[in-house]
């Protein structure tokens, strides 16, 4: 068994078979923890871990799709836009599921942002502003956080420091710095096919075995030798064995130390 503890088998570019990639993942061993990005892709990650033994859901609001009255987003393969605003309420009835193992993905993420100061401000603060009300739910409610994070590295960590919270850094794309940071905070680092398109092996040697968890990010990120159109979550195999050959360790004593942190993280044992 195998955990991809972050895939999006509930966006839009599994539509039309997204029944198939689960029961083929499953058949194999692959275990699934679907990750919503806005209210609707949450509500579909919700109801495929009800539908489906060894399948969790997270939900939360990505921090792309913070409404800013900004920038628009728009992507083919999830499928959505920006909500109006985080309906505290909405997100709690449904994060009170019993297969609803974490918040997320929240966080920040600078990537695409407005040129002028005084919008970049503006942008900043709603982001935040809506992180801080789903760390209150995930507080409320006792669940780990999935954390996103992209160009605001330094930012997160200093708001952290101030709390103490249990979670993960997906798709960790940082400096070693910032890696030991977050590690010393207690979190965990998910890692993905970025490692193959960047150079994460120092950061990926120094953080120690217990605080690793494998994921995909499908269908992005396709590992290069997984040899298909759309990336599903077979893929975090490819990962697995790239960061074994990294960490210079068995294959197998990875998965099984990655398993445990995922299971360990998630309360995964508590769930049915
Ligand atoms: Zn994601």
């Amino acid at each position: 068994m195998i955990f991809d503890t972050h895939a999006h088998v509930n966006f839009r570019a599994f539509d039309k078979d997204r029944d198939e990639v689960i029961k083929k993942c499953l058949d194999r061993g692959v275990s699934i923890i679907n990750v919503g990005s806005n209210f609707e892709t949450s509500k579909i990650a919700v109801n495929l871990a009800n539908r489906y033994k060894n399948v969790y859901a997270s939900v939360g609001l990505h921090p792309i799709h913070v409404d800013t009255s900004i920038l628009r987003v728009k992507d083919e393969d999830e499928g959505i836009g920006e909500e109006p605003d985080f309906n505290y309420d909405a997100y709690k009835e449904l994060a009170k599921d019993n297969k609803v193992i974490a918040i997320g993905e929240i966080g920040l993420d600078y990537y695409c942002r407005p040129k002028t100061k005084t919008k970049l401000a503006e942008f900043k603060s709603k982001q935040k502003e809506v992180l801080i009300k789903q760390i209150k739910l995930a507080e409320e409610l006792d669940l780990p956080i999935i954390f996103h994070c992209r160009m605001a590295h330094d930012g997160l960590i200093e708001f952290l420091k101030q709390k103490n919270l249990k979670g993960v850094i997906h798709c960790f794309t940082g400096d070693l710095k910032q890696a030991k940071e977050y590690l010393d905070m207690g979190y965990y680092l998910g890692f993905n096919g970025i490692i193959f398109k960047l150079d994460l092996n120092e950061v990926i040697k120094e953080t120690p075995t217990d605080r690793i968890l494998l994921e995909t990010d499908c269908p992005y990120l396709t590992p290069p030798e997984y040899i298909t159109d759309r990336n599903d979550p077979i893929g975090v195999e490819y990962v697995a064995k790239r960061i074994a050959e990294i960490k210079n360790m068995d294959l197998n004593e990875l998965i099984g130390k990655t398993n445990e942190n995922a299971i360990k993280v998630f309360k995964l044992d508590r769930k049915e």
